[in-house]
């Protein structure tokens, strides 16, 4: 069996960045920038008031006197010129009058008609400089996950649209023959098909573009059919059928569609039967049913598979440090993740840690990391997590 490690690297062999498209502003949030989008003007293009005041020649004395010769306001400026002892009334976004270069607020003046004092105590020259905020030929660089903040940036560098990294189009496959969509009435031998929700919602806040395929029954005809509708995605992800069972035959039909496996297996708990390989024009994965398994196999392999695809490189997810509020026993040969909660750097572990039991991990926001041979970890030992 393979460590974790070795997986993401084999992993990593099969997942390239795939191709580009170009999307709206406003449909590009979440999206991966594929090319650096350029500014091609300056913020702000003229020198601008950054108060509501009046815009006069400096220095501003207390006591200094003024007479308003004009206004600016934001998308309107003063066309005249003005003496030093001449003043603008000016708003906030106006451009600043040529010749002037302060701004006194408007709280620091005592106004009479078209004449002014300054009365209060002026500070700074609430100017905005031109280009204060990025110049023409400042670039947002790609590769970058877009943020709500980005997409501002983005439309104030006047870009309408942005070349992104095309969503990987995943195809979720639930094997067995005991399952049933939610939703739909379950027979007293059957169960609910959770894997394929769990994941789509996982991968899809990822930047995956997800599509549930009808659950395969555990008979090569089944398992082929649904490959099929399969054939045209970018990753293939089967759930279940990959132990050694008789009706375990996901390795066998994928090999027989033409999948040269990867590697089989992995030293990891849970998720021990995990394959991956080449599929045609796609990646395969197979992961292992049980519930937890699948969630911590889509967590600790797909996503890191989801990013190299977009673009952001090929990287493990970083653990985290923490302090460890309950001991746990040594560790057995196989990397063991365990369902926790971090509060404040603080880490509790659930005592049940079997693979079947989603309220466990619907309770968890960590996943605490056992190396494999770990010893027993007393309270207080610093361990390392994985946020979920
Ligand atoms: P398998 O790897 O097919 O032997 O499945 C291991 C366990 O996971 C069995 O108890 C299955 O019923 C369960 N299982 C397999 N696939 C799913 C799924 N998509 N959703 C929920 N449970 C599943
Ligand atoms: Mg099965």
């Amino acid at each position: 069996m393979i460590t974790v490690d070795e997986a993401l690297a084999h992993l990593f062999d099969l997942a390239n960045p795939i191709g580009t498209e170009s999307v709206s502003l406003s449909k590009s949030a979440g999206r991966v920038l594929a090319k650096s989008a350029v500014a091609t003007r300056n913020q702000p293009p003229f020198s601008a008031s950054a108060m509501d005041g009046y815009a006069v020649l400096g220095p501003v004395v207390k006591g200094g006197q003024y007479t308003v010769k004009g206004e600016a306001a934001a998308g309107t400026s003063f066309k005249g010129s003005i003496q030093v002892d001449q003043a603008v009334r000016i708003f906030t976004g106006a451009p600043v009058p040529e010749g002037c270069d302060t701004v006194i607020i408007q709280e620091d003046i005592t106004r009479f008609g078209d004449r002014f004092t300054v009365t209060g105590d002026h500070h700074g020259s609430n100017i905005r400089p031109a280009g204060g905020d990025f110049k023409i030929g400042q670039a947002l660089t790609a590769p970058r996950s877009l943020s709500a903040n980005d997409v501002a940036l983005l439309a104030s560098m006047n870009i309408p649209s942005v070349e992104v990294y095309r969503k990987p189009d995943v195809a979720l496959i639930s094997t067995g023959n005991e399952l049933v969509m939610p939703g739909e009435e379950p027979g007293p031998d059957q169960i609910i098909a959770s894997n394929t929700f769990g994941l789509k919602a996982l991968l899809e806040s990822h930047g995956a573009k997800v599509r549930i395929l009808p659950i395969a029954r555990d008979n090569i005809a089944s398992l082929e059919q649904v490959f099929d509708l399969a054939a045209d995605a970018d990753l293939i992800v089967t759930i279940g059928g990959a132990s050694v069972g008789d009706h375990d035959l996901v390795g066998k039909v994928a090999q027989q569609k033409g999948m040269q496996q990867s590697f089989y297996k992995i030293a990891m708990r849970p998720g021990k039967p995990l394959m991956a390989g080449r599929m045609g024009g796609a990646m395969m994965v197979g992961l292992p049913g049980n519930p937890v398994s699948a969630m911590v196999c889509g967590q600790v392999f797909l996503l890191p598979i989801i990013r190299a695809m977009l673009g952001l490189g090929k990287e493990k997810c970083q653990p985290l440090p923490a302090i460890l509020v309950n001991a746990v026993g040594p560790n057995g040969p196989r990397e063991h993740y365990m369902r926790a909660v971090v509060r404040n750097g603080q880490l509790t572990v659930f005592e049940k840690q079997d693979s079947s039991l989603l309220t466990v991990l619907a309770d968890a926001n960590a996943l605490l990391i056992r190396p494999k041979n770990d010893a027993a970890q007393p309270i207080g030992a610093q361990i390392q997590y994985l946020p979920i």
